[in-house]
């Protein structure tokens, strides 16, 4: 049996304990791992002042993680900058924050090259690779220049954005020729596909082949949508797990005479933060009876600090809640309670079913796991009310969520009363249907069918052209 290798920016498997710390991809991965007696490849965190190219191996919970430290240099120029400065602002439509820094071009083909050639020797015949997010774009091409002929894929975690879009950064097309090295490459969405289809056929000359893949450069790969989805069915044993109980308790003892709305996002300007609380604010200020009654709670851990476009969207934030709950507070009562730090699993369970409704408000974001681990925590006799941004990769799937425009706070202000004033009977039905497409489309399915297109099976070759 061939083996798999998964390779991404980070390694995280699980470690056996505080398991529920760990997100339900890397638990889905190191299944598939373990299924695979496979290896997961990728950055060890840590960085070094010269590049060493030292294979850390060790065997964790029964996977093979194989680690390799950055050089100071190339974790400045591939990490916070070619990955966090320009591809992640541009792929999330914010042509405006992209930073189009030559160096960091530079900086992301030298990694991924290191990447590669660290990795190299570790690859059998019959393996097969599954590459990661927009930190490795270049890897298959750099693996392919090192002789590797095996099966690889890739999975795009975020979005893949317009033409249009795409074609402002200066080197777009050795970096969409480098794609063209994966045998299959996955997106979240149809929507991200057909961009990317709309990309390579008006913009290189690319064509379809007659069975539904894509030919440009010399070369064909086979193209999907592939939306990822949570470990459901872990995440409702999760729910009913002591610490979830204590903190649903506690939540709901504190709610008595009260409705909590519940927002958990990393602190990052594609959450559509400012536009929630805009929205919230003008929840607040046009439904008078609902100022002593309804509570935001945002769960908001910091992340990429080291890069401007953070702090300045955190400060901004700090102010925007200040006037908020300046405004609105009473004595005994704060609208807005903000947490700039993380939280297990378990513990958000908790909170995701004590909350009468969740705010998932993303200008730009590849799927939203949030949006799906809210559904899973719910108590199927009373539960709570998703409100989901149109753009959310999730907001294809989840079609009984309160859909909105986050750039209006009068649509957030609308669904948020909607929300809180619907009916048991209009809750269960709009949950019911999408619990049930969050448990059929889950992480296990979705881990499942890309690598039986990565291994070249031709029935799910067929559902995904
Ligand atoms: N998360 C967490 N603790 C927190 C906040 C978030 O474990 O305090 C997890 C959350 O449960 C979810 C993930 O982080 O699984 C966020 O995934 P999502 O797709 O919503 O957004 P991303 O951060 O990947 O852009």
């Amino acid at each position: 049996m061939s083996r798999l290798i998964v390779v991404s920016n980070r390694v995280n498997p699980p470690s056996g304990k505080g398991e529920e710390s760990v997100g339900g991809l890397a638990m889905a991965l190191a299944a598939a791992l373990r299924e695979y007696s496979g290896i997961w490849f990728g950055w060890s965190g840590k960085t070094t002042p010269e590049f060493t190219g030292q294979l850390n191996m060790q065997r964790v919970e029964g996977v093979t993680v194989a680690t390799v430290d950055l050089e100071e240099g190339d974790y400045q120029e591939y990490y916070n900058g070619y990955a966090n400065k320009t591809l992640w602002p541009l792929f999330h439509y914010r042509v405006d924050l992209t930073a189009y820094d030559r160096s960091f071009g530079e900086g992301y083909d030298r990694v991924n090259k290191r990447f590669a050639e660290t990795l190299r020797p570790l690859i059998e015949p019959d393996d097969i690779i599954w590459v990661h997010d927009y930190h490795l774009i270049p890897m298959a091409r750099e693996l392919r220049r090192l002789g590797v002929t095996n099966r690889i894929g890739f999975f795009l975690h975020i979005p893949w954005p317009a033409h249009q879009l795409v074609v402002t950064l200066p080197r777009h097309r050795p970096l969409v020729e480098a794609m063209f090295h994966y045998d299959v490459i996955g997106f979240q969405t149809e929507e991200n596909l057909q961009a990317f289809e709309g990309y390579v056929l008006n913009e290189v000359g690319g064509e379809k082949t007659e069975d539904g893949r894509l030919r440009a450069f010399g070369q064909i790969t086979e193209a999907g949508a592939f939306p990822i989805g949570i470990d459901a069915e872990d995440f409702a044993r999760i729910t009913k797990s002591p610490r979830a109980m204590r903190v649903y308790d506690r939540m709901a003892a504190h709610s008595v005479f009260r409705k909590m709305v519940v927002g958990v996002d990393r602190l990052d300007y594609s959450k559509g933060l400012e536009e929630r609380l805009l929205g919230f604010e003008r929840f607040l200020h046009d439904h008078e009876e609902a100022r002593r009654e309804v509570m935001l709670l945002q769960i908001a851990p910091l992340s990429r600090d080291e890069v401007e476009a953070y702090q300045d969207i955190r400060h901004r934030l700090d102010g925007l809640i200040g006037r908020i709950n300046g405004a609105y507070a009473e004595m005994d009562f704060t609208p807005i309670r903000y947490l700039n730090r993380s939280y297990r699993r378990d513990e958000l369970a908790g909170v995701y079913r004590a909350a009468k409704a969740a705010l998932v408000t993303p200008l730009r974001d590849g799927m939203n796991l949030v949006a799906k681990e809210y559904v899973a925590s719910q108590n199927p006799e009373d539960p709570g009310v998703l409100i989901l941004s149109r753009f959310a990769g999730a907001a294809r799937q989840m079609k009984e969520a309160l859909i909105i425009n986050p750039n209006s706070p009068e649509e957030i202000s609308d669904a948020l009363s909607r929300a809180l004033a619907m009916d048991e009977a209009e809750r269960k039905r709009r949950w019911e249907d999408l619990m049930d497409n969050v448990t059929r489309q889950d992480v296990t399915a979705w881990r499942d069918d890309f690598v039986a297109a990565l291994k070249g099976d031709p029935t799910v070759q067929a559902a995904n052209t």
